[in-house]
C-alpha cells in the first residue's frame, strides 16, 4: 500500500525579484478565484485551482496547489540551506528556485507529490507531500482491521502495543508480551492537554465576560488557533513517542504492533428527556481522539509498524483479569466486583483492548471471552466512549 505524509517547509532568503514572482503568483491565485480570469497564472497552477477550489469564501486566502509533476525538490546543500524546491510560476520559464527549510530531512526513497504554498504574515510556506510504498496490505476480518505485511502472525517474540485512547488521560499504553500474560511499560501519555484546554476556555470566557469590542474576532484569531496548535503538539508527541519505543522493539528483534480501539459506527445516542449540559457537549465535540487515532495510524505506518483497530466497545466496563462485566467504574478508578480487581481505568480498558486483539488474531476466543458487540443503543458511554461523530479509520 502507498502512504503518504506532509512535511512542513519554511521557505527562507528569497531575494527581490523571487519574492515577486511568488507573491504575484498567490496574489493572481486569489484574484482568479474571486472570478477574475484576466490575471496572469501559470496555467499548470490555474488548473488546478478550477479542480480544487469549487466553492470560494471572499475573505479567505486559499494556498497554491501545484501538481506533482512540477515540482521538484533537490538536496544541493548550498551554503543557506540544504534543500531547494523548484515552484512553477507565469512569466519566469522553468519556474523559481527556492531555498526551503525542512523540520527534518527529506527520507531518500520517496516519491513527491501534489504540494501547497502557503502564505502568512508575508512568510511563504510550502508543504511537500511525499509518498512512498510499504509492503503492507490492509485487511479487515468482520472484527478488526489490521495493517501489516501479508504473512504476519502472532507469535512469542509480538508485543502488542496496546492503546486506550480516551479524555483525561488522551494515550493510556501498555505492552503485552508473550500472548498477553505480561504487562510491562504502562504510560499515561499526553496528559498536559487538559491542562491546555481548561487554561484556555478561562481565557475565553473572560474574554467574553469583559465585553471587549470584537471579542469574538478576537479569540478566533488569537486563542483557538494557539490552542489547537498546543494541543497538536503535545499530541504530536505522545503518539511519536509510541511509535519511537515500537522501532526501538524492532530493533531489538521483537515484532511490534500498535493497537487501538474504535468504536465503528456508534453514535452517542440521545436519551430522552437527559440534556446534556453545555460544559460536557463542548468536551465531546472537541474531543482530540479522532487526531490521536489519526496520528497514531499514520506515524506507525510510515515508520512500517503493523497496526490493529479493534473494536472498543464494553472495554472500559470488563475486568480485564476475570472478563467479568459485573463492575464499578467511578471517576479514574475501576474495580471488578468478582475477583476484587481495583485498577486505573483507562488502564483496564487498554489491557482488554489489547487482549482482544490477540483473542481474535490467535481464533481462541473462549480465552479472552469477548461477550458479543451489543446493539448500538444498549453500548454503556462513559465519557472514555464519548466521540463528537461516527467515523472509521
Ligand atoms: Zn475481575
Amino acid at each position: 500500500m502507498k502512504i503518504q505524509k506532509v512535511i512542513k517547509c519554511r521557505i527562507v532568503h528569497l531575494t527581490k525579484v523571487k519574492r515577486e514572482l511568488l507573491t504575484q503568483e498567490y496574489e493572481n491565485l486569489q484574484k482568479f478565484l474571486q472570478g477574475d480570469n484576466s490575471v496572469k497564472l501559470y496555467s499548470a497552477n490555474k488548473q488546478q485551482a478550477k479542480r480544487y477550489y469549487k466553492r470560494v469564501k471572499p475573505t479567505k486566502e486559499y494556498p497554491l496547489s501545484i501538481r506533482k509533476d512540477l515540482i521538484k525538490v533537490k538536496r544541493k546543500n548550498t551554503k543557506i540551506a540544504k534543500y531547494w524546491a523548484r515552484i512553477p510560476v507565469a512569466g519566469r520559464r522553468g519556474g523559481v528556485w527556492v531555498a526551503i527549510k525542512l523540520h527534518q530531512d527529506m527520507p531518500n526513497d520517496v516519491e513527491i507529490c501534489e504540494s501547497k504554498l502557503f502564505r502568512k504574515n508575508g512568510e511563504f510556506y510550502l508543504h511537500l507531500t511525499i509518498q512512498k510504498e510499504i509492503d503492507f496490505v490492509k485487511v479487515e476480518p468482520l472484527d478488526y482491521i489490521l495493517y501489516a505485511t501479508p504473512s504476519f502472525t502472532i507469535n512469542e517474540r509480538t508485543v502488542v502495543i496496546a492503546n486506550d485512547i480516551g479524555e483525561a488521560n488522551p494515550i493510556v499504553s501498555v505492552e503485552l508480551w508473550g500472548f498477553g500474560k505480561q504487562r510491562k511499560n504502562v504510560r499515561f501519555l499526553g496528559r498536559e492537554v487538559r491542562a491546555i484546554r481548561q487554561h484556555y476556555n478561562w481565557l475565553k470566557k473572560s474574554v467574553g465576560r469583559k465585553k471587549i469590542k470584537h471579542a469574538l474576532k478576537w479569540i478566533k484569531e488569537h486563542v483557538k488557533h494557539k490552542e489547537s496548535r498546543k494541543v497538536a503538539d503535545v499530541l504530536h508527541k505522545a503518539t511519536r513517542s509510541i511509535v519511537d519505543r515500537s522501532v526501538e522493539l524492532r530493533q531489538q528483534g521483537f515484532e511490534p504492533i500498535i493497537v487501538f480501539g474504535n468504536l465503528k459506527g456508534v453514535r452517542r445516542p440521545r436519551i430522552k428527556g437527559k440534556t446534556r449540559c453545555r460544559k460536557n457537549n463542548r468536551k465531546v465535540h472537541t474531543m482530540p481522539s479522532y487526531k490521536i487515532k489519526h496520528m497514531l495510524l499514520y506515524k506507525a505506518l510510515w515508520a512500517e509498524i503493523p497496526v490493529a483497530i479493534v473494536n472498543e466497545a464494553w472495554t472500559s466496563k470488563q475486568c480485564w483479569r476475570c472478563h467479568s462485566t459485573n463492575t464499578v467504574v467511578r471517576k479514574r478508578m475501576f474495580k471488578c466486583r468478582d475477583c476484587r480487581l481495583e485498577y486505573n481505568r483507562d488502564l483496564n480498558g487498554s489491557v482488554n483492548i489489547g487482549n482482544r486483539l490477540l483473542g481474535y488474531m490467535l481464533g481462541n476466543r473462549a480465552d479472552v471471552n469477548q461477550p458479543q458487540t451489543p446493539p448500538e443503543y444498549s453500548i454503556p458511554f462513559s465519557d472514555s466512549v464519548c466521540e463528537g461523530r461516527s467515523h472509521r479509520l
